[in-house]
């Protein structure tokens, strides 16, 4: 049996909605890939006995408790008193602790206030854990039959010492098997019908694992699989990953975990075509997106924010009778935008959006979400809609830039639009 972890977060902000846990989902994907099975996440505030008895209950059902938050020097911090209560015992100072705290405050010139005492006193049977990179030290301490690592709330502290302790221990963790992972990318059909294809893959208990997750219109086929050795770990998966890979051709478009401007990127440098983009309704998202990636410039030719129809006539030469007789939303303008894109930029493949992103602007014939898409390459131009949901102008502009990514790693080539989105 893969031994079993659980995460706590415990702060006060996480649960008045001013702050996001983050962290959870850190130290989860790291504890999912040394092999433990993470079964559960729980959020609390800095009231000691929520956390209390949250901890009592997991060190009932989990092997490991990874617990980020509440070790600050202020008297709202404190995990370190509930561990001790739960230790049934008094809280011990640590002098070598206070020594390192005092030590980094006085390194980056700061004063040291009584409070940041606090930070040095453990629960009983603790063996505390220096933070090189703030004040406060975790520790780990055993509860009952589990293992509770407390860590800083402060994200980069928290991954710090993540590596530096919590992971180093797992190496030799009793019952840890090595695993392996592997993701297929899907474009094209809805996570039901995908699932229907791979049905007999998802079966509970299943060694390698295979699930289905469904991000910003994109569908991700992971599988975990586990190993007496990461070779064989590494074997199953593939074995799996053979299997399925046929069964799922027609909509596999990559392999991994990257996101989609990456994927661009890598296609085009492959491909060795550079691209122009001419925005009206995504306002510079493409461009901006596409930027993000390290070695866009050698895919990238530039791209035009068109927004009133004078900058499309002057920027992308698109003809005022065309804007007259279709209006701005229409094929033949993203058709004009992408070919003015093209030749001005003298790259291999431009892509134009215009569009209705809301709220206001619709109307029965083009209502909110309706985006018109063209292309421009070797072959020619084409021009496309696609009716996105109006779920919000942020909504309809990100729907528009996937559309876009969609059709570039198609390479142009016909598929059916996601059903979900
Ligand atoms: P604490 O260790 O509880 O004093 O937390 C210090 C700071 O770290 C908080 O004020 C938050 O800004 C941040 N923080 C704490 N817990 C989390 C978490 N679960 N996810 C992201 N940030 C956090
Ligand atoms: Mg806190």
């Amino acid at each position: 049996m893969t031994p079993r972890a659980e995460v706590f977060a415990v702060g006060d902000e996480l649960i008045h909605g001013a702050n996001l846990d983050t962290n959870s989902k850190y130290i989860a994907s790291q504890l999912e890939a040394a092999g433990l099975h993470v079964a559960r996440f729980t959020v609390v505030g800095d009231e000691p006995a929520a956390l209390r008895d949250a901890l009592a209950e997991a060190s009932r059902r989990a092997a490991l408790l990874v617990v980020t938050g509440g070790l600050g020097p202020t008297l709202d911090d404190r995990t370190r008193d509930v561990l001790a209560e739960l230790r049934g015992g008094p809280l011990w100072f640590h002098e070598p602790s206070w020594q390192q705290i005092q030590a980094w405050l006085r390194q980056r010139g700061r004063p040291v206030p009584e409070s940041n005492r606090r930070q040095a006193w453990f629960p009983p049977g603790a063996v505390p854990v220096p933070n090189p990179v703030g004040t406060a030290p975790g520790f780990r301490v055993e509860l009952g039959a589990a293992t509770v690592f407390a860590l800083p709330g402060v994200p980069r502290e928290m991954q710090q010492l993540l590596a530096q302790t919590v992971l180093p221990a797992l190496a030799d963790w009793p019952g840890l098997r090595p695993i392996a992972q592997r993701w297929l990318r899907i474009l094209g059909p809805s996570e039901a019908l995908l699932g229907e294809r791979i049905e007999s893959f998802m079966l509970p208990g299943r060694d390698p694992a295979v699930g289905i997750t469904a991000s910003g219109g994109l569908l991700t086929i992971r599988v975990v699989g586990s190993g007496a050795s990461p070779a064989a770990a590494e074997a199953a998966c593939d074995a799996t990953v053979a299997e399925l890979r046929p069964r799922v051709a027609e909509w596999l478009f990559a392999e991994g975990t990257q996101e989609l401007p990456e994927l661009v990127v890598e296609h085009l440098r492959r491909t060795r075509l550079t691209v122009a983009f001419a925005e009206s309704c995504t306002g510079g998202l493409l461009a901006s997106r596409l930027v993000d990636v390290p070695g866009a410039s050698a895919v990238f030719a530039g791209g035009v924010v068109a927004y009133a129809n004078a900058a499309k006539q002057a920027l992308l030469g698109v003809p005022e009778a065309l804007l007259a007789a279709h209006g701005a939303v229409s094929e033949p303008v993203a058709a004009a935008m992408a070919a003015g894109a093209k030749a001005r930029f003298a790259c291999d493949l431009a892509y134009a959006t215009t569009g209705i992103a809301g709220p206001d602007g619709g109307t029965e014939a083009k209502p909110v979400g309706t985006v018109c898409f063209a292309r421009a390459d070797a072959k020619g131009v084409h021009a496309w809609t696609v009716p996105i949901p109006d779920l919000g102008r942020t909504f309809v502009r990100d729907r528009a830039v996937f559309e876009v990514w969609r059709d570039l790693l198609r390479g142009g080539r016909a598929v059916p639009s996601p059903s979900t989105v």
